[in-house]
């Protein structure tokens, strides 16, 4: 690891201040995926400023749903009665990530921006990687991609968004608030993260000076059936081959009148269609309307030499996902 600098802003003001003066720096939360970056060699910042102080550790209930501080634990967060009463897929898809030890330390801003596990892009003993190094090349298009994406990658980067509570995030309709030195602002999840194109190195929306205060989960989410599904190599402590998150308003008729569905570790971010959970709407809450829906979600799909079953087996989570018996 290389020297860095370190400091620790009483407040978000002058952790923004703090950011613009001190070039190449970081914002430290948890550290749970940069600082293992940094031993890896992958990340270099100069200088890390440390957030996990500042206060912004509260869950609180508002008219318009719930706001969670981007400090917030994923323990304390999965935890929560509120998030148990009212959003329990979130607490689902944060207990089928990573270990006890790891949630105990990781916050809700830190893991929307953990990176992709791409082996390729972890070690740089491989030259190529257009994420880790711009015009590299990408070493995982023929080499072995079991664990990629099928879904919104391009010929500059096919590697998977990571985690498991964005996914739950985006079939509850959260938004990522944000605070720069221009002031604060709230983008939809479905738009903070971005698709790899040409420019693999930029992953969300959220630039050098600003940091993420909070996430906000939307009033209208608040109670409605749900359910995620995680599928992976071993039950614990491991990333998804494919998951799936539904959120599924349904009527006393036991038509549906309105869903969302995300699925993880199949896709360059969360991946979402509208057109699938268009499909859904008025039909039975049952098998074939899901499998409906599953087999749009997978349209498009482009699989490389290791990983084509990784289409099936998102069909079947986005299926498995629904919060109805099937
Ligand atoms: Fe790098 Fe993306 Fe290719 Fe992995 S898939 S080697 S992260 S460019």
């Amino acid at each position: 690891m290389i020297p860095f600098g370190y400091s620790r802003p009483k407040d978000v003001t002058e952790a923004i201040a703090l950011e613009g003066r001190q070039p190449q720096s970081k914002f430290l939360g948890g550290g749970t995926n940069l600082v293992d970056l940094m031993k890896m060699g992958v990340e270099n910042p100069a200088h890390l400023i440390d957030i996990t102080r500042l206060p912004l550790s509260q869950i609180e209930e508002r008219p318009e749903g719930v706001r969670i501080g981007a400090m917030v634990r994923n323990s304390d967060l999965a935890a929560h009665p509120l998030i148990l009463r009212k959003y329990p897929i979130l607490s689902e898809a944060i207990l089928a990530g990573a270990s006890p030890q790891i949630r105990n330390m990781a916050t809700t801003g830190g893991n929307l921006l953990q990176r992709t596990r791409c082996p390729y892009f972890y070690d740089p003993s491989y030259a190529e990687c257009n994420k880790r190094v711009p015009g590299s090349g990408c070493a995982a298009i023929q080499g072995f991609n079991r664990m990629h994406a099928i879904l919104g990658g391009s010929d500059q980067c096919i590697a998977t968004y990571p985690g498991d509570m964005a996914v739950g995030l985006t079939a509850l309709d959260a938004s990522v608030v944000i605070r720069g030195p221009r002031g604060e602002r709230s983008v939809p999840i479905d738009n903070f993260y971005r698709l790899p194109g040409a420019t693999p190195r930029i992953e969300h929306d959220l630039n050098a000076n600003e940091v993420i205060v909070a996430v906000d989960l939307p009033a209208g989410s608040a109670g409605l059936p749900s359910h995620y599904v995680k599928v992976r190599d071993r039950n614990s402590y491991a990333f998804a081959l494919a998951s799936a998150a539904a959120v599924v308003d349904i009527g006393p008729d036991n038509r549906i009148r309105q869903a969302r569905i995300a699925l993880g570790g199949v896709a360059t971010k969360p991946w979402r269609v509208p057109e699938a959970e268009m499909s859904l709407r008025g039909k039975a809450a049952g098998e074939p309307a899901f499998r409906e829906a599953a087999e749009i979600l997978v349209r498009g799909a482009r699989p490389y030499r290791y990983n084509a079953f990784k289409v099936e087996l998102a069909r079947r989570a986005a299926v498995r996902a629904a919060p109805v018996r099937l």
